[in-house]
């Protein structure tokens, strides 16, 4: 039996909050706001990216703005 890392628990915090991301803050001319519970607007985001502005980001990116958003 191995203990889990202290890690876990502030990451599971993390995947249950909810919290937003707004296009416009990521350099595009668009109106597009994923809001919601951090898995969602994960998904939720990198499909408009994707679908339209044409830029497939990566789901650690993405993690990555919402890290740097909660000043984490
Ligand atoms: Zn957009």
């Amino acid at each position: 039996m191995s203990t889990l890392p202290v890690d876990f628990y502030s990451e599971s915090f993390f995947f249950i909050s909810m919290t937003e991301l707004k296009c416009r803050d990521y350099g595009f001319e668009c109106d597009f706001v994923a809001s919601g519970e951090t898995e969602q607007v994960i998904e939720n985001f990198r499909n408009h990216t994707e679908e339209e502005h044409g830029i497939d980001y990566s789901k650690e990116a993405i993690m990555q703005f919402l890290l740097r958003k909660q000043g984490l």
